[in-house]
């Protein structure tokens, strides 16, 4: 199968190809069109063409349009679900359950909230003011390779619903899905040009949609190190970075334990451990430590490894051999700074079915005795490694929560009310849920701060990037 560039409606061929592979078979699924400077600066122009008719389209009849993409979506669930586990390696249960039906969700959200776009007016006895949210124009979209379809469509959908028009860069490990909503978007009547397509590398096709001077706002979801990149060519754009975590899971001694531990297996463990948001500090207070620790092992022990496309595997193989390697390097590193391997380690996950025997697989780890200034503790490892790291009271809990670069999101788990808001307000961090695992609310604000990025998206708050709010002072 070969997959080209979307470009004003039309499939572009590529000049050159590369492969993307199922990380659990190491099958190749597929030839995709490898852009670079050419092909952006001819999606970019298409989507510049396209943007003053879609931005005039009155709001109800874009939003049906963008209904209509959600429809396509989620009639297509199972099949977009299994293009994605194959693709990516997430595992079925989440892809086909969670993850594409929410993507349908977010063109709902969003097509009725652009009917809804309303102002602000700032009367005084001279003037009236009143604000306009106007489209920003032509927008470069780029997504990761975890949880693919679900980020292209957080970002589409308000671009496209805000009357923007896009150009969609995949990350080159995980295409496969994000080609199929271009032709959705087409089936749906999206007019030729408003959502595009560039294939390819970082470097040869996502450092020239950055850099175009024609884009005017930059959504980014991806690592802190190519954000940073990305802010220093950007210039004068509009720009939203959802960057890397290392999110703490603050647990305190009056915690509900077993609810507690049942999130914190859920938010290191499921994606693969390939989440922004993976409570992957887990802070434990001293006096239950040890009886957390065990029964936290216990239960890693149990997840199920195996065939992604198994509607009963919890963890699927890593993304590609490289991220594989770069996770076994950090658990091969873990006893050399002196923490304590509970569960996991280097050897493959045992009675992996035969069809994945070749995928790019790593049984669940768990270290104790974590100090938080060793490297597994303060580098983002993107897999299923938890470190769990003791600490003695409220304010050590902070201490070390902060300790960090990142501040993406962080959990705590208290039945002390006061001491759950007091932990809340002074974790440095873009989301904290209490007493619960990651729950995402379309209304909102994600993002972090810190080395995890700037901006929030979601609600209301993706007006930051998606639209150009313009304030009209009329002399009375
Ligand atoms: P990455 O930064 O390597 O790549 C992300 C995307 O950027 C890819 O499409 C890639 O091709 C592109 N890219 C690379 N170099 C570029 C450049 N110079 N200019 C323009 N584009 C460029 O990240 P990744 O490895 O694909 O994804 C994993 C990272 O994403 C992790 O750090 C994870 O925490 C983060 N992430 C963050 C969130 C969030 O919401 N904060 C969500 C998911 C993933």
């Amino acid at each position: 199968m070969r997959i080209d560039h979307l470009i004003g409606g039309k499939s572009v061929k590529g000049s050159d190809y590369f492969e993307t592979v199922n990380p659990a078979t190491q099958e190749v699924l597929a030839e995709v069109a490898s852009g670079g400077e050419a092909e952006v600066n001819a999606a970019v122009a298409a989507a510049k063409e396209a943007f003053p008719k879609w931005a005039g389209m009155p709001a109800p009849e874009r939003a049906k349009l963008i209904r209509k993409l959600g429809d396509l979506i989620a009639k297509n669930v199972p099949e977009i679900a299994q293009t994605e586990t194959n693709d990516c390696g997430q595992v079925i249960a989440q892809t086909g359950k969670q993850l594409v039906p929410r993507a349908a969700d977010n063109f709902y959200y969003f097509a009725e909230m652009c009917t809804r776009v309303d102002g602000h007016t700032y009367p005084t006895p001279t003037h009236l003011n009143y604000t306009l949210f106007h489209p920003v124009g032509v927008c470069a979209l780029i997504s990761p390779w975890n949880v693919p379809f679900m980020t292209a469509t957080w970002k589409v959908a308000p671009c496209l619903a805000f009357g923007n028009t896009a150009v969609l860069k995949m990350s080159e490990l995980s295409p496969l899905t994000a080609a199929r909503l271009g032709e959705l978007a087409l089936e749906a009547g999206i007019p030729p040009g408003v959502l595009n397509l560039v294939h390819g590398y970082g470097k040869e096709a996502g450092e020239p949609l950055v850099a175009h001077p024609d884009v005017r706002a930059i959504s980014f979801t991806g690592s802190t190190a190519t954000g940073n990149r990305i802010v220093k060519s950007a210039g004068l754009k509009k720009f939203s970075m959802e960057l890397g975590g290392k999110s703490p899971f603050v647990i305190f001694e009056d915690a509900d334990l077993d609810r507690a531990l049942d999130a914190a297996v859920f938010m290191i463990f499921s994606n693969n451990g390939e989440r922004c948001t993976a409570g992957s500090r887990i802070l434990v207070q001293q006096s239950i430590y040890a009886d957390f620790a065990a029964k936290f092992a216990e239960r890693a022990r149990r997840i199920t490894v195996g065939d992604p496309l198994d509607e009963k595997t919890i963890v699927g193989p890593m993304i590609s051999q490289a991220h594989l390697a770069k996770v076994r390097s950090y658990i091969e590193l873990g006893p050399k700074e002196g923490a304590t391997l509970l569960c996991g380690g280097l050897e493959a996950p045992s009675n992996l079915p035969n069809r994945v025997k070749k995928g790019n697989y790593v049984t669940p780890t768990v270290f104790a005795d974590v100090d938080n200034r060793m490297k597994i503790a303060q580098d983002e490892i993107f897999g299923p490694v938890a470190c769990l790291i003791p600490f003695r009271d409220e304010a050590h809990a902070i201490e070390l929560a902060n300790d960090i670069q990142y501040g993406l999101s962080s959990y705590v788990w208290t039945e002390n009310i006061g001491k759950a808001h007091r932990v809340a307000a002074a974790v440095e961090a873009g989301m904290c849920f209490v007493n619960s695992q990651n729950v995402r609310d379309l209304r909102q604000p994600f993002g972090g701060t810190k080395a995890s990025g700037t901006g929030r998206e979601g609600g209301t708050w993706s007006y930051e990037v998606f639209c150009e709010p313009k304030n009209v002072a009329v002399s009375l």
